[in-house]
């Protein structure tokens, strides 16, 4: 085809590999390896001069398909696919940082993330500086003569807050540092961190990008040069995507774009609704004027993303009695599905943290985070209002 196709028309039609049977939808290869018919092709593809998948812990044409679709989406060289989230951001960093590294990290990252770059890094001898979002005094504060990588996601989970992706690219290029965004609450149909000079980008693909609370999975794309280190690191430790996963994973992104549109529509009707409810005291949304990065996040972002937060009022009592009278909203501990989705952190995840610690990561007592589904918006918004009725003490 003559016409170049958008990202998202390439991402739906882009298929790596077809059989015999011409199938239009590409099947499963469920195998851990492949099979040579000589031993010259056998070493070339060990001397990594052919394509050839070998083993399924390298590749697979499942998951390369996956790859290539989110490569076509964020507009990124290469890729890898692991088994999750968490094994993409474990293997984007220990595959380039090595003992007297340094690595500047957003201090409101995802709870995992968190326990990984203050817990085990520096184990292995590579410390870590966690820096408030929107301070750049900090952030230049933050920089020694060995730092290597900037780590951040926005917007982040669950606070909301929004990270300037045009003036962190600056920043790292102007100290040379790897810039790696955890792009998983946007979604490359959002905002795209490569257009800003990030060098790495890693998603949780079991969120938006799954969509439909079915896999896990995580996929890191970028630079050729330092995918090409992170490929070579998991393939001799074993972090890689499931065959099934990927074929799941790469059928769900053929949707991507429509399930993000109908996914950001709700949220963002709800969250406006809800504003001006008695019981609540405030709604946090990256498109609602109210927000403190507004102007940062309409910047960047297409739309304002799928999940909102809000403090209900009546603190820790209110919020467990909220989650316990919804009729409709799922409680569970994942967001980014068809079905909506309400957490209370406060009362579950953070629950053995005493108050001042739960303050200091920004969980407010009456916090509840909701992830909007693709149910009617006035079905959800029914639901959360019968829900803060009856939690009002
Ligand atoms: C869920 C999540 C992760 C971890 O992903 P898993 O697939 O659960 O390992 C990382 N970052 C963010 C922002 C997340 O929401």
């Amino acid at each position: 085809m003559s016409r170049k196709l958008d990202p998202v028309s390439q991402a739906i039609r882009i298929q790596t590999t077809q059989s015999s049977q011409q199938e239009h939808s590409t099947p499963l290869y469920i195998t851990s390896s492949f099979t040579f018919n000589e031993a010259e092709a056998m070493r070339a593809a060990f001397a990594d001069e052919s394509d050839d998948n070998i083993y399924s812990r390298f590749s697979n044409p499942n998951v390369d398909e996956f790859v290539a679709k989110m490569c076509a989406l964020e507009g990124a060289d290469a890729g890898f696919a692991t088994s999750t989230g968490m094994s993409a951001i474990f293997s984007s960093m220990f595959a380039l940082l090595k003992q007297g590294d340094h690595l500047i990290c957003c201090s409101s990252v995802f709870g995992s993330t968190f326990t990984m770059v203050s817990k085990y890094l520096p184990r292995f001898g590579i410390t870590c500086t966690l820096v408030p979002a929107g301070d750049p005094i900090a952030w230049e504060a933050a920089v020694q003569p060995n730092s290597k990588m900037i780590y951040l996601e926005t917007p982040t989970n669950p606070q909301l807050e929004v990270l300037d992706l045009e003036w962190t690219g600056q920043f790292a290029k102007k100290h040379g540092l790897i810039l790696n965004v955890d792009n998983c609450f946007a979604t490359p149909l959002l905002q795209k961190p490569i257009d800003y000079g990030a060098d790495l980008v890693v998603h949780s693909a079991t969120k938006w990008i799954d969509g439909q609370g079915r896999v896990l999975g995580g996929v890191i794309v970028g630079r050729a040069d330092l995918v090409k280190e992170i490929y070579l690191f998991c393939r001799n430790t074993g972090p890689s995507m499931s065959p099934f996963n990927a074929w799941v994973l790469s059928k769900s992104l053929e949707t991507l774009d429509v399930r993000m549109q109908r996914h950001c529509e709700n949220a963002l009707k709800i969250a406006e609704i809800l504003q001006s409810h008695p019981n609540v005291a405030w709604v946090k949304y990256p498109f609602l004027p109210t927000h403190p990065q507004y102007e940062i996040a309409k910047k960047q972002m297409k739309l304002g993303g799928g999940v909102f937060c809000m403090e209900i009022k009546g603190g820790l009592e209110a919020g467990r009695k909220f989650l316990d009278s919804l009729e409709m909203l799922s409680v569970t501990a994942n967001l980014g599905d068809t079905r909506s989705i309400a957490s209370h952190p406060a009362s579950t995840t953070h629950s053995r943290l005493t108050d001042a610690e739960r303050l200091s990561v920004g969980i407010t007592p009456g916090l509840i985070r909701i992830s909007a589904g693709l149910e009617k918006a006035q079905d959800i918004i029914a639901d959360i209002t019968q829900a803060l009725e009856k939690s009002a003490l």
